[in-house]
């Protein structure tokens, strides 16, 4: 219960992005650290500033030794261990002394000095092509981050995998590498001022079963450690000390959710089948290996996007042919003979790994990211396309190339593909010959050209999360603009149904893995234009489920030609919201 402050109840809206209801005390993530900025000082102040930077230098040293205490304790010496090389950073005399040069020869800040001078030595150490000195690169940024936190009065960053007891995360942003960390077990759940529906966070919290709630502006700067709230994440709101009637009302809702999940358990073993009879195909999104039990669960098919890049991010190091593999094998194992549909690597964008040194970039969803990426770092594409190759051999496997923008893309991914496979025969290494490759079409160009591509492939998926930024111009992260970022806008109607036409002009099919599937609102419209498999993340799978068995193909066919001559993305909104709440009354009434 809360503890007796004086409190009055605060309610915060934003962006519900992971369904669920949780209340706790809040855990408040530091706000993310301004920008670095140069400041020139006089003759006056270097010598207070170089005193500036020793006493931070060694408040620094005792605040990685009281974690790394801790550390010990709780896990052991060897994980304590770990911190020696933190340590160690902060006692190389000859970096210290580099900054203290900078500060005295240019007469600049010790924040700018010590960022420039250790950003420079972290990417000399990531650029060698040695493993452990490439690791003394994240040590020198750990440490970096933690002296500049100190020089600029900033609250050192939470371990958010080690927290003490059950809390909800509060932030300015969450990476998505952040989320992949969370204590699952501790984190109730979370919430954001910054961030939208389909930034990979979001997509991280649904997998996670997090209740979460992002894009709120500026809550992280209204509330307070220790507070104690209520998330819905049904909703999108935060209530900060909640009144007794408040949580009465939300001991309903809660008993509300667990009947309707009842109900959607209900249908686990029961086919995705329309009231006139057309079959639809339910796959699951899966960021990692062992979320292959969920996709059973869900009562889903298989998977439909296996995001790949979530076995690199926090990584200790690179993972090589061998490691992949025995992740890949073991979700074709686990689904055998369901489908696995293994996305290359798509990183870049919003997911960075510290092992592979990415360019700042000004546009980053633009930039070198997925199969750009990969079609250029061979050697990481080579083991990464062999481990998959290899596992098509312990079970349904399909793999398809993500940010396919043209055919000259593909041809170049495809060739390798034919080079590995070639490799593996000489080696004698079994692989599925027939293996079916497919490409993600998430850019507008792709759509153009889908006549072309389709000939080449066996399936294609639709990203509708990059296919409606990159085709409304609406970055998927930004929350100001998020009402601008509209699913039913007519040109991602029209986008989509070109995309249907021409994989059936070829025999070939279609599945959505955006997260315009896993929306019940828009699932008839989807199946109207002609989409033969949807795949969501496994929290989703039942209800979407719930929505084609009560939906005929009939009606969705009639929305589908609607919404492809209406002129306005509300227009179509409000039909597929009308149509859905009058077939699955019950899944709205209880939300
Ligand atoms: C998409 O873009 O819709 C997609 C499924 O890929 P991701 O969200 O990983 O970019
Ligand atoms: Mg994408």
């Amino acid at each position: 219960m809360p503890e007796a402050m004086p409190k009055s109840e605060m309610t915060f809206r934003g962006i519900p992005v992971s369904g669920g209801i949780c209340r706790g005390k809040i855990l408040l993530q530091h706000r993310t650290r301004p920008a670095i900025s140069e400041r020139q000082l006089t003759d006056l102040e270097l010598v207070e500033e170089v005193h500036r930077l020793e006493k931070v230098l060694a408040q620094t040293r005792q605040q990685i030794i009281e974690v790394q205490h801790r550390v010990s304790v709780a896990m052991g010496a060897t994980e304590g261990g770990i911190f020696d090389a933190h340590l160690m950073v902060l006692e190389d005399r000859t970096l210290m002394d580099e900054v203290v040069r900078l500060i005295q020869g240019q007469k600049v800040n010790a924040e700018h000095a010590f960022h420039t001078v250790a950003e420079r030595y972290a990417a000399t150490l990531a650029a060698v092509e040695d493993d452990y000195l490439r690791e003394r690169a994240t040590d020198m940024r750990d440490v970096t981050e933690r002296v500049l936190n100190n020089l600029m009065g900033l609250d050192a960053e939470v371990d958010l995998r080690h927290l003490n007891e059950p809390c909800i995360i509060i932030s300015h942003d969450l990476t998505p590498s952040h989320t992949a960390q969370l204590d699952r077990h501790k984190v109730l759940g979370f919430a954001t001022d910054v961030g939208s529906k389909t930034s990979h966070t979001a997509i991280m919290a649904r997998s996670l079963r997090i209740p979460a709630v992002v894009g709120l502006k500026d809550v992280s700067s209204h509330l307070e450690n220790g507070q104690y709230a209520l998330l819905d994440g049904y909703k999108g709101i935060i209530v900060v000390n909640p009144t007794d009637q408040t949580l009465r009302e939300y001991d309903e809702t809660i008993r509300r959710h667990a009947t309707l999940e009842e109900k959607l358990g209900d249908l686990l073993q029961k086919p995705a089948i329309t009231l006139d009879g057309h079959r639809v195909t339910l796959l699951a999104n899966i960021e990692e290996a062992a979320d292959s039990s969920q996709v059973k669960a869900s009562g889903a098919e298989g998977v439909g996007l296996f995001r790949t890049e979530y076995l690199f991010i926090n990584a200790e190091r690179l993972p090589g042919e061998e490691a992949q593999y025995q992740a890949y094998r073991e979700a074709a194992r686990t689904l055998k003979p369901l489908p696995v549909v293994i996305r290359t690597l798509d990183l870049g964008g919003d997911k960075f790994i510290a092992h592979l040194p990415v360019p700042r970039e000004m546009n980053p969803f633009l930039g070198w990211r997925a199969i750009r990426l990969c079609l250029q770092e061979r050697d990481i594409f080579r083991e990464h396309l062999r481990a998959i190759l290899r596992a098509s051999a312990e079970g349904n496997v399909k793999m398809m190339f993500p940010m396919i923008s043209g055919l000259e893309e593909l041809n170049q991914a495809n060739a390798l593909v034919e080079e590995y496979k070639a490799e593996l025969r000489k080696e004698n290494v079994p692989f599925d010959e027939r293996m079916e490759i497919g490409a993600m079409i998430e850019i507008p160009s792709a759509v153009m050209v889908a006549d072309s591509l389709a000939k080449r492939l066996k399936f294609f998926s639709i990203g509708t999360n990059d296919l409606i930024q990159y085709s409304l111009a609406v970055d998927r992260m930004n929350e100001k603009i998020a009402h601008l970022y509209e699913p039913t806008h007519p040109a991602i109607v029209r986008l989509i149904k070109t995309t249907v036409d021409a994989a059936h002009n070829h025999g070939i099919r279609v599945s959505i893995c955006g997260e315009m599937a896993g929306d019940p609102v828009l699932v008839p419209l989807l199946l109207g234009l002609g989409v033969d498999e949807l795949s969501a993340a496994p929290s989703l799978v039942p209800q979407v489920k719930f929505v084609v068995r009560r939906l005929k193909l009939s009606e969705a066919k009639a929305l589908a030609d609607f919404a492809l001559t209406c002129e306005s993305a509300a227009g179509i909104l409000n039909r597929c919201q009308k149509l859905t709440r009058e077939i699955a009354p019950g899944l709205f009434e209880e939300k």
